[in-house]
């Protein structure tokens, strides 16, 4: 002990400042030397409900790097499920470890027993790294714990619902710069044709929008190219494209200085969480620029607002119809950014906080 207590030391490890700096609730380390599991779970607010937030197996280089994120990722989540109307904090998991070759049935079930010691206060699902079948093992050791599969009475696969929600909020940035809605004959770049990007398209081409797509995937590039006539471009060449509108679906910090001076479009709007590299830096620039971004966090919660329905008894077409509000609401952070001259994404932080601060009151009282 006296050398961690040394090393920390030495390093000027200074938790309690890294929880503050975004107001955490609760850090809570989880160690297991039989499945090897090292694992950390941040809970950001619980001041709306349990904090949710899925589960992330990811070959972190070092502690911080995992601390670093988990942090961030926490924080999110409580935007998320304030903006959404939901009764849900903010939180979220990290596994130290290749989801590839460290993954085990016991590893998961540790981990949920992690989870069910913190009473409900934590809810974890699917996230990058983790699948359907891991969930199924932590509800093995947990009842918290959603994104189980339908046959379990689970909401399944929530990509659907997040495309539904993204592509709400693709319609309302239109109806925002063009003053109408209808996305025929718009040309729209998508940035992954993963599981929620390849939705998306459909509704898009549906619509009559011109597509223009890249991934690392050949496969799903060649599929969406022979079903949709989408054109193939690599994956580079994506922020160069003369497009109406850009939509990341892949990575996060897409959307940073390099890539502003080299994009065309009007409006930027996808499901990829986190696009702005720097929050402040780059929701001014891009204002400045007079591109109109939709905030990831209000336009992707369709995937939430479908867990969230496990949560409290799930029915599909409910999460649907909470997911075509993300039409109205990202017309509203428009309106509150431009009457208050600030980035869209500070718009919506600002709602999401109120909302969270409104509820807090509500809650003064037995
Ligand atoms: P996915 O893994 O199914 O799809 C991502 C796709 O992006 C893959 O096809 C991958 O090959 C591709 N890709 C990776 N790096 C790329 C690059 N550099 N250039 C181009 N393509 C690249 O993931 P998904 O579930 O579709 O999620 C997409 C994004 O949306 C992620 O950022 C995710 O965090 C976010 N998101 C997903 C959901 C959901 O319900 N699945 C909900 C909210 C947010």
């Amino acid at each position: 002990m006296s050398e961690l207590k040394e090393a920390m030391e030495l390093k000027d490890v200074k938790f309690f400042d890294q929880l503050s700096t975004y107001d955490h609730e609760n850090l809570v380390f989880c160690q297991d030397k039989h499945t090897g599991l090292r694992a950390i779970i941040a809970i950001h607010n619980t001041v709306l409900g349990p904090g949710l937030g899925g589960t992330r197996m990811w070959a972190y280089k070092n502690d911080v790097e995992a601390i670093t994120d988990v942090l961030r990722l926490s924080r999110g989540m409580t935007y998320k499920a304030a903006i959404s109307g939901l009764n849900l904090g903010g939180a979220k998991a990290v596994i130290i470890g290749d989801a590839a070759t460290q993954k085990s049935e016991a590893l998961m079930r540790k981990f949920g027993r992690f989870v069910e010691n913190l009473n409900g206060k934590y809810i974890t699902a699917e996230d990058v790294g983790t699948t359907t079948l891991d969930m199924e093992y932590i509800n093995m050791e947990t009842s918290h714990v959603v994104g189980l599969p339908e046959s379990m009475g689970g909401g399944g696969d929530p990509s659907p619902v997040t495309a539904y929600g993204v592509y709400m909020g693709i319609k309302a940035s239109a109806k925002q710069v063009w003053g109408s809605d209808n996305l025929s004959g718009k040309k729209i770049a998508v940035q992954g044709v993963g599981k929620v990007g390849g939705h998306l398209l459909e509704y898009l081409h549906k619509e009559g929008a011109k597509l223009v797509i890249t991934d690392i995937n050949q496969g799903a590039l060649k599929h969406y190219a022979d079903k949709l006539g989408a054109t193939v471009v690599g994956m580079d060449e994506i922020y160069d494209q003369a497009v109406d509108i850009y939509a990341p679906c892949a990575l996060g910090a897409s959307v940073n200085t390099e890539t502003i001076n080299r994009l065309k479009c009007v409006v930027i709007a996808g499901a990829a969480n986190n696009q702005l590299a720097d929050e402040k830096v780059h929701g001014q620039l891009l204002l400045d620029k007079g591109i109109v971004y939709a905030p990831d966090f209000l336009i992707n919660a369709g995937g939430l607002i479908n867990v969230y329905s496990e949560h409290v008894g799930y029915n599909r077409d409910r999460a649907y119809g909470q997911a075509e509000k993300i039409y109205d609401l990202t017309l509203s952070i428009f309106k509150k950014a431009y009457e208050d001259k600030i980035p869209t994404q500070e718009a919506a932080i600002k709602l999401a906080e109120k909302r969270i601060n409104d509820i807090l009151k509500v809650h003064s009282t037995y």
